[in-house]
């Protein structure tokens, strides 16, 4: 009797949960996707189909608000595009603890600052539409994401960053890596970037990567997607861990890779 309950229950449960939906592009879409996003062309062509396909999923599941600007279909498939680059293989569960994609036109709406009842002080960007923020909404300003695409790659890597809770540099992990690998290698880089700055020597990258360990991680991966030989040649260790993390090689794609939509005036 319990038996039977409990799987009639479980195949309610089964019937009631919608499939994921999924939004797939058409051929003229992928069409201008690869012409939008130069990384595309590089893919091989295993990866570049299952861009095709992560991209569809994110595009059934994820919500896009154009604030102060309409949001063509171009466009959203651009931003899904670069999106979906890091989970490729990882998968589209990774992204499941946000649904929203804002994009401003250029800045953000002017950060906003308030105090709370326990005394803390709190900074954020606030949406004018006065909805309900989901958790980790995508925040990106639709002249940098024509500019530069990696900026996308940069926002979804802290995504993944929070999926165990702190944005902190330290992602889940999967299982053939080691987190205490992780921690050594990307504590000794970390250090030594700063160590670079402090002396005034030129930084390995961006010295925005120095802010703190999440912002080393997602400047990191602007690298490991778009300048890949450079993050070998320079940190071997660094670019091996992420090669495990993402279950990618792009240094077998391109040595390096432009992130600017080709077209796009000056
Ligand atoms: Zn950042």
């Amino acid at each position: 009797m319990l038996r039977d309950l409990h799987n009639l229950v479980r195949g309610l449960g089964q019937r009631l949960l919608p499939a994921p939906a999924t939004h797939p592009l058409d051929d003229r879409e992928w069409a201008a996707v690869r012409a939008n996003a130069p990384f595309v062309d590089r893919l091989p062509p295993q990866e570049a189909h299952l861009l095709r396909e992560r991209i569809g999923e994110f595009l059934g599941r994820k919500t896009f608000k154009g604030i102060r600007m309409r949001l063509d279909p171009w466009q959203r498939h651009l931003v899904a595009a670069y999106a979906c680059l890091p989970i490729l293989r990882i998968g589209i569960d990774a992204y499941r603890d946000w649904q929203t994609v804002i994009v401003y036109p250029d800045t953000f709406a002017p950060e906003q600052e308030w105090v709370d009842e326990a005394g803390v002080h709190h900074q954020a960007v606030v949406p004018q539409a006065g909805e309900a923020w989901e958790r980790g909404p995508v925040v990106l300003s639709w002249s940098d994401v024509a500019e530069d695409g990696a900026v996308i790659v940069h926002e979804v890597t802290h995504t993944l960053d929070a999926g165990n809770g702190d944005v902190n540099g330290f992602p889940p992990l999967p299982r053939n890596l080691s987190a205490a690998e992780w921690t050594d290698t990307f504590s000794a880089a970390y250090e030594q970037l700063q160590d670079e700055i402090d002396q005034g020597d030129e930084p390995v990258i961006d010295p925005y990567a120095a802010t703190d360990p999440a912002e080393f991680l997602a400047v990191i991966a602007e690298y490991f997607f778009f300048s890949p030989a450079y993050l070998q040649a320079e940190w071997p260790a660094i670019y091996r861990l992420l090669s495990l993390y993402f279950g990618l090689e792009p240094h077998r794609w391109a040595d390096e890779i432009p992130t600017r939509i080709p077209w796009a005036s000056d």
